[in-house]
């Protein structure tokens, strides 16, 4: 990797990367909804494709814009497709163990919309077993009756995207709030009372220098959050950002990998030293006994994921896939009975192997005795030359009993992953 933050995406979300999956596997995924489920864990994530304003750095799927009818439209289709999954045999009857509103925005929903949608969900699913329903907000679109109306549709953990407390730096890089409404949000989320709140930085976005980040960190570390998500600044190429640099020929201004990670080095001692502690690459939890992460560690771990929603990626059976990506072919399918799966891969026994290692090492500390027992595969083994390479950078600590990685390591797991795939 460069030291320069280039164009590209450097962060491992899923293995095999999603250039592999393909319309071909569609009958495959199909056919695991109509088959018996396994005996893994199942979560459900819902994705809500709408934002105010479209963050210059953002490479989802978001629509802006949206008429009021278009949104009654789309969430009638969540509740549609959630009923056509819940009939399918490797679904029905499994109680969700957790959930995901992510986006977009969901907050971007209106009280009554809201309401709307977990009664039409709750036709056909449920999640009173589930022992976490996570719900992204944008600190601009909440109210003070919308934050209560979320904790009483039973979200549980709220996870404000705060992104940067500079009013200077969320303009420059698009965002549609600004600090003011951060902690107006703020003050409606703790009386709301959720058991779990997370609050999302990003370390060097465009016009951020030390001093502003360092202010960001202080006033997070004022708020009190349950846990702190902090993700390093990417350049992916659909963003603005690319769009205008490559029409213009400037580069962007974004720091440098080496000052990105001393950013967040910075930062994690910060955290430690207000009795915080590092639960991944980018989370920092306040109280780890208290303060899980469901969504994340059953989903690292192989769980099925069912997904709702254009565009969303879900996991079922050991096979992975992604709903239709364009608003009329998902609505399409949907509204015409069908599954809106667009394409899927069915990954090899190694393969998931592979997927959970590489996920499981984002945690800092690789589980072998899991991964062997749930493989017959020793991963110490397996990657024998790997791990010898990473001690002898000073990215690894060591490998017994688990291999843990260093600080170091830790702040740029994502660049190290890519030894671990299949040749
Ligand atoms: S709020 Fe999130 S999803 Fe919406 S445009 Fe910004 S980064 Fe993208």
């Amino acid at each position: 990797m460069p030291d320069a933050t280039e164009p590209g995406s450097y962060f491992v979300a899923n293995y095999p990367p999603f250039s592999r999956w393909n319309a071909g596997a569609v009958p495959e995924v199909l056919a695991a909804f109509d088959a018996p489920p396994t005996t893994a864990a199942i979560g459900l994530y819902l994705h809500v494709p709408f934002c105010r304003k479209r963050c210059k750095f953002c490479y989802f799927r978001v629509y802006t814009d949206v008429a009021a009818a278009d949104v009654e439209r789309y969430s009638q289709a969540l509740s549609a497709e959630a009923a056509l999954v819940a009939a399918r045999p490797a679904v029905a009857g499994r109680p969700f163990r957790y959930v995901y509103f992510g986006g977009g925005t969901p907050s971007f929903l209106s009280v009554k919309q809201l309401e709307r949608l977990v009664d039409g969900l709750h036709a056909s699913v449920g999640w009173d077993a589930a022992e976490e329903v996570t719900f992204e907000c944008e600190p601009g679109t909440l109210s003070e009756p919308k934050v209560r109306a979320l904790r009483a549709l039973g979200m549980t953990r709220i996870s404000l995207g705060v992104e940067n407390f500079s009013d200077d730096v969320l303009e420059a890089n698009g965002r549609a709030h600004l600090s003011a409404e951060i902690l107006r949000a703020w003050e409606w989320i703790q009386a709301a009372g959720f058991p779990s709140t997370n609050v999302d930085l990003i370390a060097g976005m465009v016009g951020e220098t030390f001093e502003s980040w360092q202010q960001t960190v202080e006033r997070t570390l004022d708020l009190g959050a349950d846990s702190v998500t902090i993700y390093q600044m990417e350049l992916p190429f659909n963003t603005v950002f690319v769009r205008d640099a490559l029409d213009g020929g400037d580069g962007v201004p974004v720091a440098d990998w080496p000052t990105k990670r001393a950013w967040v080095d910075w930062a994690f001692d910060r955290f430690l030293a207000a009795g915080y502690a590092i639960s991944s690459g980018y989370t920092l939890v306040r109280d780890p006994q208290r303060v899980q992460f469901r969504y994340r560690d059953m989903l690292w771990e192989g769980s099925d994921l069912v997904a709702l929603g254009v565009a969303s990626f879900g996991h079922l059976s050991g096979l992975h896939y992604q709903n239709a990506t364009h608003w009329d072919d998902y609505l399409g399918a949907v509204e015409a009975g069908r599954l809106p799966v667009a394409r899927g891969l069915e990954p090899t026994r190694r393969e998931l192997l592979i997927r959970e290692t590489v996920l499981g090492l984002k945690r800092g500390r690789l589980d072998v005795s899991r991964l062997r027992e749930k493989f017959g595969i020793d991963p110490l083994e397996e990657w024998a030359a790997e791990w010898r390479a990473l001690e002898a950078s000073g990215d690894l600590l060591g490998v017994e009993p688990d291999p843990v990685l260093t600080r170091q390591g830790l702040l740029r797991v994502d660049e190290l992953l890519p030894r671990f795939f299949a040749r």
